[in-house]
């Protein structure tokens, strides 16, 4: 890599261009390329990632030579702006911005209007012929660079401007006040002991260093780790000559999308705010306005720039197509005009919401801009899941409490709270919470990423909140002018309702309006659509099928719907629970003698029936794989004494013998006991009755004219003499069925690959399987002897000292539990060529695992039915090697 100290852009030329990400970061390759593109971009230089790597493996020091090279960099703009850095008469400023090769908004620092002192101030003034505008710039560069450079808390020197404008806007404010609030904020700073300097070049050395610092702080480390982005990139550092738009009426300055960041909508979307600077839209403390009246969502009694400045609206519509054309994706723009004329400060890869990713690029594809498998490789599969998120049931009652603007879609409800902090407290203890501030800012991060949804009084469609809701796919309602916001006794007032921390609210991001409680959702369609367009394209390229698991006909549907090519695992457990069911179990469980037990189960049978009945006739033509109960029969049992004497007065027997059988089925170990195949073995007269009522199910629902392909799954099989054993036993329980309702239904009988021991021998538990499925979940708890139930008490410890780096419950050990499935796999098709392998487990919806899955001689993927689709375009990533898991 290179080892220049500084990369200049500016004038129609830049030593790099858009593909240097990795070392100019993403805004500094954007500011590169579009000023090879000859667009109007101010001058200025990117100090490469590489220094910031540099200056942590040092002392956090910059060195002299980089130093040497920045002047040099000031000097070249000085000459291109005609202005000269820290001089008294017409002085440079220049915007010090951070940009990391993959975006992290509002995560790390920014300075702008740097170059300010006492005496620039003055020749700002008369050179631009506006000391208020010089005035205010100089406020707000005191502001930014005391708490961003030196540390002094922002709502302290924020509260100085508040306290000098009282009532008025801040536009109000004269020159002398404007003087007022400067000396005031050197008051600050001073009392926090830190010292404002003077020297300019002394600020952009601290400012450099400032922005690299910010790379390491915890919040921007969480926003890494909650996204899988690697610590080591380190980011560049922007210094570019500052345009305003803060110097009257034809000035003004805004962000606009190339599409919609929220559907995908392929129109320009945006917001502007006159007379004004960057900040003032993005942290959202001002509520801005819609670029132009056709906009989306615009209010039209809002003034457009296509209507305050027409003829900058038409020269930002011109640019951003051509920069959209150019990227191939959507763009994220930042611009400035000062008195009339545009300038472009940023374009970058635009965050959108995982809806309208999926409709960008299937636009993208349809418009012949990318490929198919540029398209399938663009989307994050795991960010699929929510695109079907559940909705508002339209029919359902709601009391409205405010309406804000719709930053992000997607309903959400939960209890209120109003710090990031108390956020993660809150859900930390199992409840679901809406995080309602006047405005968010990067400290909020956790709290946002632990909040089914937010809430702000504040800010505009590009404000942080709206933005990194977006990204992370969660509701967002902003700009909520209609709500008060008391932090101090944790309530909102709504008109005449107040609302209190704790209480329910509902968002629906998707029309900008705050309900009161909880209001009931619906899962959205699934059969139509960019995203149904999207899974087809991944099925055609993908080897990997998709199958659910499901344990009942209403989830069975759902999966079909969402392309699920049959039931990988249904979980017969549940079916027990019934209390109807569970009163027949537990006289089973009691019985003394084998007759008794068959007759108890007989009660099981018919209510087992319909189940799969109903089942069979969701997945008409696909098969369903059902598997024999699994968990040790004393679940079934009542544990708290109160429940022992009611269960024994219900089952007619002494609470004593209930005691004793209790006593009797107690287990140290329960995960690790008598429980799947082994009741299968000492207790066949249940999976005897499952078996019955698979085939009878099947005859039923065959005899209506459907296609039933049935496979009976025996679980946790560690010899292989278990799975013969309990294979005969259910062939000859099916045949008999067969017999009896003079049918003929092919059926198939396997196992359950999730004991190492089945893994480690399947060249001989082949002999007896039709199937094999990976049950990774318990693989995984007995591949690492860790109990998948009592893994929490030590996970955030592990993960702390990276002795892990993920929980291997989540994210498939390919490592360890993978070499597993690699020579059980291959071993088990060695010795049975018809053998069908799938994995059941929940890595079966991981898109790492499905990658791992795709490389063995691994038929099928199963997962739960939300990610379905997940899998799908994993499959079809794995497939291409696209996308990036
Ligand atoms: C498994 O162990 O991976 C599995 C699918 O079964 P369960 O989670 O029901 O134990
Ligand atoms: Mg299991």
């Amino acid at each position: 890599m290179s080892d220049q100290s500084i990369w200049f852009f500016g004038n129609g030329t830049a030593d790099g261009d858009g593909a240097m990400k990795e070392l100019l970061g993403g805004k500094g390759a954007g500011l590169a390329e579009m000023s090879r593109l000859g667009l109007p971009v101010p001058p200025g230089f990117t100090i490469p990632t590489t220094a910031c790597t540099a200056f942590f493996e040092g002392e956090n020091i910059l060195p002299s030579d980089l130093l040497e090279a920045v002047s040099q960099g000031m000097a070249r703009v000085g000459e291109l702006t005609g202005k000269r850095f820290g001089d008294s008469d017409n002085p440079l400023l220049v915007s010090v911005r951070s940009g990391a090769p993959i975006s992290m908004p509002g995560m790390m620092d920014t300075v702008l209007n740097l170059g300010l002192n006492d005496e620039t101030v003055v020749g700002l003034g008369e050179s631009s012929g506006d000391p208020r505008f010089a005035w205010d710039a100089y406020r707000r560069f005191m502001q930014m660079f005391g708490s961003v450079v030196l540390g002094v808390q922002y709502s302290r020197l924020a509260r100085e401007l508040d306290r000098v404008r009282g009532e008025r806007e801040e536009a109000d404010l004269t020159v002398e006040e404007l003087q007022l609030v400067v000396e005031r904020l050197k008051g600050v700073i001073d009392s926090a002991g830190k010292t404002f300097p003077e020297d300019v070049n002394e600020q952009l050395r601290l400012a450099i260093e400032a922005v690299f610092l910010s790379f390491n702080t915890a919040r921007a480390r969480f926003y890494r780790k909650s996204r899988g982005i690697s610590d080591d990139t380190g980011t560049a550092v922007n210094v570019q000559a500052m345009v305003f738009g803060n110097t009257g009426e034809t000035s003004a300055t805004g962000v606009a999308f190339t599409r919609n960041p929220k559907s995908g909508e392929a129109a320009l979307f945006g917001e502007w705010l006159p007379n004004a600077q960057g900040e003032d839209v993005v942290a959202g403390t001002h509520t801005p306005l819609p670029l132009y009246s056709a906009q989306t969502g615009a209010d039209p009694s809002l003034a457009t720039l296509e209507a305050t400045l027409p003829e900058a609206f038409a020269h930002l519509e011109k640019l951003q197509k051509q920069l959209e054309l150019h990227f191939r994706d959507m763009q994220d723009i930042e611009f400035t005009i000062e008195r009339g004329q545009l300038y472009l400060l940023q374009t970058r890869t635009g965050k959108r919401t995982p809806g309208a990713a999926v409709q960008i690029v299937v636009d993208l594809v349809n418009e012949g801009i990318i490929t198919v498998e540029e398209a399938l490789g663009r989307i994050d599969a795991g960010m699929l899941e929510m695109v079907l998120r559940p909705v508002l049931d339209p029919d359902a009652p709601r009391k409205v409490l405010a309406k804000g603007l719709d930053a992000s879609p997607g309903a959400a409800s939960g209890r209120v709270v109003f710090h990031a902090e108390d956020a993660q407290e809150m859900v930390s203890r199992g409840e679901k919470v809406v995080l309602v501030r006047n405005e968010t800012s990067p400290e909020d991060i956790q709290g946002m990423t632990a909040a089914e949804g937010i809430l702000t009084a504040r800010g505009g469609q590009t404000s942080h909140a709206a933005v990194v809701a977006r990204s992370m796919g969660k509701p967002c309602v902003v700009g909520c002018n209609d709500i008060v916001v008391d932090y101090a006794r944790q309530l909102f007032y709504a008109g005449d309702t107040v609302v209190r921390r704790g209480d329910f609210i509902t968002l629906d991001g998707a029309s900008g309006t705050v309900m009161e409680g909880q209001v009931p959702m619906l899962l959205p369609p699934t059969e139509s659509g960019s995203m149904h367009q999207l899974l087809v394209w991944a099925d055609e390229r993908a080897r990997l099928t998709v199958r659910a698991n499901a344990d009942n006909a209403h989830d069975a549907s759902r999966a079909r719907s969402l392309g699920a090519t049959g039931i990988g695992l249904c979980r017969t457990e549940h079916m027990f629970f019934r209390p109807d069911a569970l009163r027949a179990m537990r006289q089973m469980i009691l019985a003394e003698d084998s007759r008794s037990r068959t007759r108890a189960l007989a009660q099981v049978l018919p209510l087992q029936r319909d189940s799969f009945a109903e089942i069979f006739r969701a997945m008409d033509g696909l098969p369903v794989t059902i598997r024999l109960l699994d968990p040790p029969l004393h679940e079934f049992l009542p544990t708290r004494e109160e429940d022992v004497e009611a269960v024994a007065a219900d089952l007619g027997i002494r609470a004593g013998a209930l005691r004793h059988r209790l006593e009797a089925l107690e287990e140290s170990n329960p995960m690790l006991g008598h429980r799947g195949c082994r009741i299968g073995i000492t207790t066949p007269e249940i999976y005897a009755t499952q078996v019955r009522a698979i085939m009878e199910a099947a005859c039923l629902v065959a005899s209506e004219g459907a296609e039933v392909l049935p496979e009976i799954m025996i679980p946790l099989v560690a010899i292989d003499k278990e799975l013969s054993i309990c294979r005969e036993q259910a062939i000859a329980t099916a045949e008999k069925v067969l017999e009896e309702q003079g049918q003929a239904i092919d059926f198939k009988v396997g196992t359950m690959i999730e004991v190492p021991r089945a893994a480690l021998t399947a060249y001989k538990v082949a002999e007896h399987a039709d199937f094999f499925s990976f049950g990774t979940n318990d693989l995984t708890q007995l591949t690492y002897g860790f109990s998948r139930d009592d893994m929490g008490k030590f996970l955030p410890g592990y993960l702390k000292a990276r002795v892990l780096e993920d929980s291997p419950l989540s994210v498939f050990d390919q490592e360890g539990v993978g070499e597993l499935v690699k020579i059980a796999a291959e071993a088990g098709k060695a010795k049975n060529a018809n053998l069908k392998v799938g994995v059941c487990g929940e890595h079966g919806g991981d898109p790492k695992g499905v990658r791992f899955f795709h490389a063995q001689p691994v038929d099928y993927v199963s997962c739960s039915p939300f990610r379905v689709p997940v899998a799908r375009l994993a499959a079809a990533q794995a497939a291409l090697s696209v996308g990036d898991v």
